[in-house]
């Protein structure tokens, strides 16, 4: 497995590589949910690329840059383990150096959702998301179900601005009781985690009643708010059940749905997803 941190020596080692290449962007951290995307990308390509990089630009004032926890050693060696070939770990000087001043945007469905409680956060996303294409020229990406929106966003950008790439999607990976993997699940202490589990549950009765014929949109948010109403340490940003398309809040659950909700369980912001066929 090759470590490069300069853009000039991983454009090099692009320049070599004869077959497809899969690439995997994450803030590192990694878990689970990570590995199965690089698990999915050495599936599909003869080459992996993996990126650690937490990427200043998509974090608000106030946000948790400074405290996001990192280790790159123990990356490295779940990334061996998984038979990454190559991992750039660039720094912030690497990737926005003095002077650096272009931005690249996905209008409307940045709107909602996360867009609407992190301004500039998917403006962040997008930016390096499309700088690390333009340095690793994947023939696939692999991103996490888990971040839906951000998925979406990806693939509107890959569209609109006709990159040359396939987006896959992977499937969320959860802890045995629901807890969807999150390198964030580190800060929360073991009462703050088990009060963690509301997301899941609060999901798991949306899709439950949808199942049952519930199609009054409405109805789902007010019954999940009140669940997650019963843990006394959770604080809703929001609970949203959208087209899963577009994300624009549905009235009816008229077609493929998305029910998604931002917790924050003490000072930890958590976010998870279900699809509602
Ligand atoms: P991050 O390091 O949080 O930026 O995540 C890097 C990639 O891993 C993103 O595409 C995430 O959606 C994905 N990811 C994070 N957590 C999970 C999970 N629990 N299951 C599946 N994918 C995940």
């Amino acid at each position: 497995m090759e470590v490069t941190i300069t853009i000039a020596e991983m454009k090099a080692l692009r320049r070599e590589i004869p077959g497809s290449v899969g690439f995997v962007p994450t803030m590192g951290y990694l878990h689970q949910g990570h590995l199965a995307l690089v698990k999915q990308a050495r599936a599909d390509n003869s080459t992996v690329v993996a990126s650690i990089f937490v990427n200043p630009t998509q974090f608000g004032p106030g946000e948790d840059f400074d405290t996001y926890p990192r280790d790159t050693e123990r990356d490295l060696a779940l990334l061996e383990k998984e038979n990454a070939d190559i991992v750039f770990i660039p720094s912030n000087e690497e990737m926005y150096p003095e002077g650096f001043s272009s931005l690249v945007e996905v209008e409307k469905v940045t709107e909602r959702l996360e867009g609407s409680h992190r301004p500039g956060h998917f403006r962040g996303v997008t930016t390096v998301v499309a700088k690390l294409f333009n340095i690793v020229e994947p023939t696939r990406s692999y991103f996490g179900q888990k971040d839906a929106q951000q998925a979406t966003v990806i693939k509107k950008m890959v569209t609109d601005l006709n990159m040359n790439l396939e987006i896959t999607v992977v499937p969320t990976v959860r802890e045995s009781d629901g807890l969807a993997m999150s390198s964030r699940n580190i800060y929360l202490n073991p009462e703050e985690r088990q009060a963690a589990t509301v997301l899941f549950k609060a999901l798991s009765l949306a899709r439950q009643l949808q199942e049952r014929g519930k199609i009054d949109a409405e109805y789902l948010r007010q019954k999940m708010t009140s669940l997650i109403g019963k843990e006394p340490l959770a604080k809703i940003d929001y609970v949203s059940i959208a087209d899963a398309q577009t994300l624009e809040e549905l009235t009816e659950i008229d077609r493929p749905a998305l029910a998604s909700l931002a917790v924050r369980i003490g000072k930890t912001r958590l976010i998870d997803n279900m699809v509602l066929e």
